[in-house]
């Protein structure tokens, strides 16, 4: 019995294995940028196509074109056309979706650019564009067909700015690709940049558990020229003419930091292969921003930049919730707690089994009392994804909650762990 349920599971692998092998010979060199608009109100979206291009890159894994997790308030999937084979799948955040939980998108119409990119196919495929609703269910907002031959597909040499490589350890598909671009840094002041991104990413290298995958790294800065220095302040009148409009008084909070241009953002990235984009924001103030499979941003030269830094990478990378609960952000119904939240690191309890569960290794009370005992202990703490009753965070304290955590809890690192591994299968 024993035996046979061995062959059963190696038969079981194989196929897994085979299957995304096959996925892969449906590929070629290069990958595909396809550009739309979200356009919408707090209840409505309209996806507005824009156009398309070919890349010469794609910095992905082709071992884990349909393995990511199914993480995101957004995914997209492409399907063979004739056999409806699933064959390529990738869940993202965009900042869209944060804006339709505003106030304002209540009464505003608003627009966001933003661009899918996948592996170039070998044959003509069914793209599918869905969103999360509050239910938790997926509801497809838009389909298409890609057409590998459409002549309007534009397919020019794309022009790559200077690039100081701060850590190279092979090939983009085997490796995490993180690309940092500089922002609101003048031409005369890129030898700053070099060094702010070496001195954030040191930060980075020497946490847990980036400090135990840096070899699976690649880190490239990309010497993208302001005309002014800083960013934008819009809540103090100040305004500067940067690379990609970033911005602080994101949705009207002062340390929200992000990018309004992203077109400006991708066409930066066309001929780089990469697998995450930072933008690193040359300002003393302190802020940020971080959306899962689409942006991180961060101000260079305050004094908690290198915990914002992770913080944001938290996000960006591996999908986690803020574990903090007092908050002023201005939304409405982040988390609807009938359900149980995509990301690994909170959790309502309604699929607790599904969460960290495995992680609690102590005897401990569940709920756990934020209590001095319970202190570095895995647990379900009440508070956390910006509210103090019905969501729940693994610890007490970690860098997703604030700075004084000192790392990532337990939880946060497997995450993040896994998300670097699914790059390097
Ligand atoms: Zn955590």
């Amino acid at each position: 019995m024993k035996h046979l349920f061995l062959v059963f599971v190696f038969y079981s692998l194989s196929t897994i294995v085979s299957a995304q092998e096959d996925v892969a010979e449906l590929f070629t060199k290069g990958a595909v940028r396809y550009d739309f608009e979200f356009v919408g109100h707090h209840n409505s979206v309209e996806v507005v196509k824009k156009q398309t291009k070919y890349l010469p890159v794609w910095g992905g894994n082709y071992n884990a074109l349909t393995s990511m997790p199914d993480y995101g308030t957004y995914r997209y999937q492409l399907f063979a056309l004739g056999s409806n084979n699933l064959i390529f799948q990738k869940g993202f955040s965009p900042l869209f979706w944060e804006w339709q939980i505003t106030n304002e998108a209540k009464q505003e119409t608003g627009s966001f650019y933003q661009s899918l990119f996948f592996p170039k196919p070998v044959s003509d495929a069914f793209l599918k564009l869905q969103e999360r609703t509050f239910g938790g269910e997926w509801n497809t907002i838009f389909i298409d067909t890609f057409k590998v031959d459409d002549f309007y597909i534009i397919n020019e040499k794309y022009p790559v700015p200077p690039i100081d490589t701060v850590t190279f350890n092979g090939v983009p598909s085997k490796h995490v690709d993180l690309v940092v671009l500089a922002e609101g840094y003048r031409e005369d002041e890129m030898k700053k940049f070099s060094s702010d991104v070496r001195r954030l990413t040191d930060s980075l290298f020497v946490a847990a558990p980036f400090s135990l995958h840096h070899n699976k790294f690649n880190v490239l800065a990309l010497q993208t020229p302001s005309v002014e220095s800083g960013t934008d302040i819009p809540g103090e009148h100040l305004f500067r003419n940067t690379a990609f409009n970033s911005h602080y008084y994101t949705f009207g909070s002062p340390r929200y930091l992000t990018v309004s241009d992203m077109k400006r953002v991708y066409d930066a990235l066309d001929g780089v292969a990469w697998d995450y984009i930072y933008i690193l924001v040359n300002e003393e103030r302190y802020g940020g921003g971080g959306f899962y499979n689409f942006l991180n941003v961060c101000s260079s030269d305050n004094a908690r930049s290198p915990f914002v830094f992770c913080h944001e990478l938290g996000h960006g990378l591996a999908g986690l919730a803020d574990e903090y609960y007092s908050s002023s952000t201005s939304y409405n119904d982040f988390y609807n707690q009938e359900i149980e939240p995509w990301e690994p690191n909170i959790t309502t309890m309604i699929r607790f089994n599904k969460k960290w569960f495995r992680q609690i290794t102590e005897k401990i009370p569940v709920p756990t009392p934020r209590e001095a005992q319970y202190a570095g202990k895995v647990g379900v703490f009440e508070g956390g994804g910006y509210t103090n009753k019905g969501i729940y965070s693994p610890v007490m304290s970690c860098w997703m909650k604030e700075e004084s955590a000192g790392e990532f809890c337990p939880v946060c690192q497997k995450s993040i762990e896994e998300a670097i591994l699914l790059h390097c299968k």
